[in-house]
């Protein structure tokens, strides 16, 4: 069984290049019939918090990336959040330290530079493995000085290779991973330790992590190695590698540009659906013509090897593209449903939606879909239809390019909409009627004709379709919008 993890630690905002990892675990493990496994690594106690947990679980919730075992939904390897593991380490440490896996190590951080100095060798070269054999008086005497030990694991003295399943071959050669701290002086475990241990003990069989972290990875297998020897682990679990994730102009997404932020594109509109749709592109391909793709058909084709080794880079125009196409395929009802927090938001309606404001939110919804980039989008075209006449400003925008006569055309206009009887106030009517007036009958080019009708109704130069916008306004107030701007 395919049994993948995502395991962030709770600090922050949910970074995209994050997300992109949650999500593309989630896809192979669904891809594969397996289970996700989500663990919080919060060992920080200085950096968590309870906050970025929160905003962690509402971002998977937002997206729709569910998972089998874990913090809220439990399982049989919990607790999933490391801070309540402790126990579980500490049994594990006993183990390794019994069988001579992880050694004793005095030596500070200068001992150490020193002794590659006095070998006429770089300083800045790592730990060099003095502690590995000392005697129990040698030992003893450290500790007569007061000197408290950390925990290193015994690096194997030989080449590590593993096939990554997105960058294939990787060899680190013998020397060049130094013994490693895993247990603190204070008897903390590390990152170092825990974040294997408990990939072994949810017996995870893949981790799709990103490439920041690969050079820890010949450290997580040599550890491994140490767990099977224990019988900790059964296995040592595939690895591959994420590709980085960069900012426009291809520097690297830093965790303050607002780029990275995941709730920064959810607060402009985009939807869960597009959301995925562009996470997923950071690093993979759906086919070679087609960038448009549903949750299900992600899930369809995902694999960890198709996974593109290159830089991914975040390119909004694109992203926005691309949720624009995922607003065209909702249905209308959803549509509507999904506007109205975004128009609430910027205030276009209030706390309290009346049946009367969701019902011509809903019938203006065909009007927009085809002309929105994003759900926040709403507000710019919707507000009108939720404005008192009176209350309506046109913009500077709007007052522009309205032709030679736009006095003319709107007198016009008002005669015709006017003399047009309730009952008929349709779309179709209106359009018959201000077409033969204005254009025919006054002989002004149809570009030109209704674009000081279009002002006075929506205040903006750009609207959804005017006659349409008219009928939903009705005819009181379209005939008071026009007389206001004549
Ligand atoms: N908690 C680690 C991180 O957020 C997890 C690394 C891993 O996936 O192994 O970077």
């Amino acid at each position: 069984e395919v049994r993948v993890r995502f395991c962030p630690s709770p600090t922050g905002t949910p970074h995209v290049g994050m997300v992109r990892t949650a999500l593309f675990n989630w896809a192979h493990a669904r891809h594969h019939g397996g289970k996700l496994v989500f663990r919080i690594e919060d060992t920080d106690a200085a950096r968590d918090s309870e906050e970025s947990y929160d905003q962690l679980l509402e971002a998977m919730r937002w997206l729709g990336i569910d998972w089998d075992e874990g913090v809220e939904v439990g399982g049989p390897d919990g607790p999933y959040r490391q801070s309540q593991r402790a126990d579980i380490y500490q049994e594990v440490i006993a183990k390794l330290k019994e069988a001579g896996h992880i050694y004793e190590s005095f030596s500070t951080a200068e001992e150490i530079a020193q002794r590659h100095r006095d070998a006429g060798r770089d300083p800045q070269l790592g730990y060099d493995g003095y502690d590995r054999d000392l005697t129990e008086e040698q030992k003893a005497s450290y500790r007569a000085e007061g000197r408290e030990p950390t925990w290193r694991l015994r690096m194997p003295e030989e080449d590590l290779s593993f096939t990554d399943l997105v960058r294939g071959e990787i060899t680190f050669k013998a020397g060049s991973t130094p013994d490693f701290v895993v247990v603190r002086a204070n008897g903390q475990p590390l990152y170092t330790l825990v974040n294997p241990v408990d990939d072994a003990l949810m017996r995870i069989t893949h981790v799709l992590r990103g490439e920041d972290i690969l050079s820890s990875t010949p450290r997580q297998i040599a550890l491994y190695r140490a767990l099977i020897e224990i019988g900790v682990a059964e296995h040592v679990p595939e690895f591959g590698h994420l590709p980085y994730v960069m900012g426009e102009g291809s520097k690297k997404l830093s965790k303050r540009d607002p780029q990275a932020n995941l709730f920064h594109y959810r607060d402009q509109g985009f939807t869960p659906e597009g959301m995925v749709n562009y996470l997923a592109l950071l690093g993979w391909g759906y086919s070679a013509d087609e960038d448009i793709f549903s949750r299900e058909q992600l899930v369809e084709r995902f694999t960890a090897e198709d996974v593109n080794p290159n830089p991914a880079r975040v390119d909004l125009k694109k992203a926005t593209a691309i949720n624009a196409d995922h607003i065209r395929l909702l249905p209308e009802a959803e549509l509507a449903e999904r506007m109205i927090p975004y128009l609430q938001q910027a205030e276009v309606l209030g706390e309290t939606v009346t049946e009367q404001q969701r019902s011509l939110v809903a019938a203006a919804t065909p009007l927009v879909q085809t002309r929105m980039n994003l759900l926040g989008e709403a507000a710019d075209l919707l507000g009108f239809l939720f404005t008192a006449d009176e209350d309506l400003v046109v913009t500077d925008d709007a007052l522009k390019k309205l032709g030679d006569d736009p006095v003319g055309v709107l007198e016009r206009a008002i005669d015709e909409v006017a003399a047009l009887p309730e009952v008929s106030f349709t779309a179709g009517a209106l359009e018959a009627a201000l077409r033969e007036a204005i254009v025919e009958d006054m002989g002004i080019k149809p570009r030109l004709a209704f674009g000081p009708l279009r002002s006075a109704v929506s205040g903006r130069r750009i609207s959804p379709p005017l006659f349409e916008s008219m009928e939903l306004l009705g005819k009181p107030s379209s005939l008071a919008r026009l007389r206001a701007l004549r």
